[in-house]
């Protein structure tokens, strides 16, 4: 994609703790706000995010979270898109295919569902996870709004 078809590009970085998870959510939610998305859009762009910043905050760090940092990324492609970046620098995933698979959890089964990926998939229009094991991993999330048509 061209560099004049990426728009208004942010980025927000912090500690890998549980309760920066709702603050990257109002953030992604204050981001697409002058878009004039609708209701159900802000709810589904706010529920993919956190899934994956949640993975970041509980599966990147083992054992040491808050030394960890998460990136969140976002910007506004082309006419309608609107693209989330998820970015953390923890131990990776080793079989990325596996973890996509609904149910596929390596956390505590009475903790987790192994559905994040499965949610995010859902919601959004596109998802790709790149990841490399020790190297941490990166989601892309993008959806597509009704709105902005005058971006
Ligand atoms: P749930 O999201 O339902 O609480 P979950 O987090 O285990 O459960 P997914 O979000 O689908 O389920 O993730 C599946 C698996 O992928 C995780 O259990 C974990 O092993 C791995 N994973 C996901 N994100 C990361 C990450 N950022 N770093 C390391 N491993 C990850
Ligand atoms: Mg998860």
């Amino acid at each position: 994609m061209e560099e004049k078809d990426r728009k208004n590009r942010i980025r927000f970085e912090f500690e890998a703790r549980s309760q920066n998870e709702s603050l990257a959510r109002s953030v992604a939610a204050a981001y697409v706000l002058p878009l004039d998305p609708t209701v159900e859009e802000v709810t589904e762009i706010k529920t993919a995010v956190s899934e994956a910043v949640s993975n970041a905050i509980i599966h990147a760090y083992p054992g040491k979270e808050e030394t960890g940092i998460v990136i969140l990324e976002a910007e506004l492609r082309g006419e309608r898109d609107v693209m989330f970046v998820i970015r953390d620098k923890g131990v990776g995933i080793a079989d990325v295919s596996q973890a996509r698979a609904p149910l596929f959890t390596t956390g505590a089964p009475e903790e987790r569902s192994g559905m994040g990926f499965t949610v995010m998939e859902s919601f959004m229009d596109k998802i790709e996870v790149r990841s490399e094991p020790g190297n941490g991993t990166e989601v892309t999330l993008i959806k597509r709004l009704d709105s902005g048509n005058d971006w």
